[in-house]
This record gives C-alpha cells, structure tokens and sequence, in this order.
C-alpha cells in the first residue's frame, strides 16, 4: 500500500429531496417582491437556466408595509419574465417550506446583496431545514450592477419623483410613477 493511500469509511448519505435523476429540477423563489425589480429578474433568469422550472413565489401577507397588493405583485412580476419559458409566478401564504413540498421543488432560491442579507437568510436558512430536512436553499450572488437595488429603496426615491431607468422594468416604473400620484 502506498504512504499515500487513505482508508476511507464511507458514511450512508443522508438521503435528500434531489436523489432522482430523472425527477423534474423544480426550484422556489420566494420574497414580498414590493415590487419585482432587475436584481430579481436577474437572479430568476439565473436561476432558470440551473432549473427545469422556476416558480416566483409571492408572499401573500408578509410582516412589512405593503405598497402594491397581492396580485399588483405576482402580475408586475408576470409581466416582467414572460420571455422565460420555465418561470411561473404565483402567490402564497403560510410556510415557505409547505408550499415548496406542494409544488414538489427540490429547492429554494434566495439572492444575497451584501453581507448584511447575510445574518437573517442564514437564520431562516437554518429554520427551515430544520422543518424540513433535504429541501436545499441556493444562494446566488447578485450581479454587480444591482448590488444597490432593494424595493424599499425604491419605493422611497420613486415617492419622491426619481426617475426610475435602470432600476426597474417601464411597467414596474409606470406602476409606482400611478401610485405615488395617486398618493399625492
Ligand atoms: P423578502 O421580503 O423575502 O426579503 P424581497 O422581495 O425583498 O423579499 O427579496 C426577495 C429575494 O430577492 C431575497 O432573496 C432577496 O435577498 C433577493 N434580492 C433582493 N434584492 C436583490 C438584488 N438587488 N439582487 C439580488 N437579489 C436580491
């Protein structure tokens, strides 16, 4: 035997929601998306391209002030990937994990801006292994460019006037441009 042969005991693998080859890849996105913006459509398309299938999955009542209504988010959303063949987008309530195992996904997709997403995707993360167990969460990395976009921030410059180019599509910016004049 060589010094360089190493006696390894294989451990049985803990099984996990992906052991079918020939299952269906089927991944979630959840978030409020209030509204969808170019850092979510890019991690979508991403995402879509690791997938057979994508379902954008918007939350019905999340614990934060809301601008647009449930199905002003799922339709901004619609309209914004409907160049994408494996994306569905469709609302939801209750636990994220109960409605990935109802659509038989295999994974959660999450994006991550900075460090500071870093501490409560990793605490949720945790949580929902815990409630279920081999249901994977996929981190993607935002792209450059949109590192600086969140709907709040947007939200708050749109309230103000800010011209919208760039960080949203023209149907999400024609949106906020109606509310905010509503508001006004
Ligand atoms: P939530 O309330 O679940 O955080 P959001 O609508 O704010 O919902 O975000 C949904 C998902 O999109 C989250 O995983 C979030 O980290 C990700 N995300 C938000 N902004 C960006 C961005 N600029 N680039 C990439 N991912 C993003």
């Amino acid at each position: 035997m060589s010094v360089f042969s190493v006696n390894f005991t294989m451990r049985p693998r803990r099984p996990t929601l992906n052991d079918d080859p020939s299952a269906r890849r089927i991944a979630v996105y959840p978030g409020t998306f209030d509204p969808v913006h170019y850092g979510h459509v890019d991690i979508t398309r991403r995402a879509a391209q690791l997938f057979d299938e994508v379902i954008v999955a918007v939350l019905d009542l999340p614990r934060k002030p809301l601008v647009f209504s449930l199905e002003e988010r799922i339709q901004l959303f619609r309209q914004g990937v409907q160049s994408i063949p494996n994306v569905s987008v469709v609302g939801y309530s209750g636990l994220t994990v109960e409605f990935a195992r109802q659509r038989g996904a295999s994974a959660l997709v999450r994006g991550l801006r900075a460090t500071s997403d870093f501490e409560y995707e990793y605490q949720m993360t945790t949580m929902n292994r815990h409630l279920r167990p081999g249901l994977e969460t996929i981190f993607m990395m935002t792209s450059l460019q949109y590192a600086y976009l969140s709907s709040s921030l947007i939200k708050e410059v749109a309230s103000l006037g800010a011209p919208l180019e760039g960080l949203v599509q023209p149907h999400v910016a024609a949106a906020l441009a109606a509310k905010y004049a509503r508001r006004a």
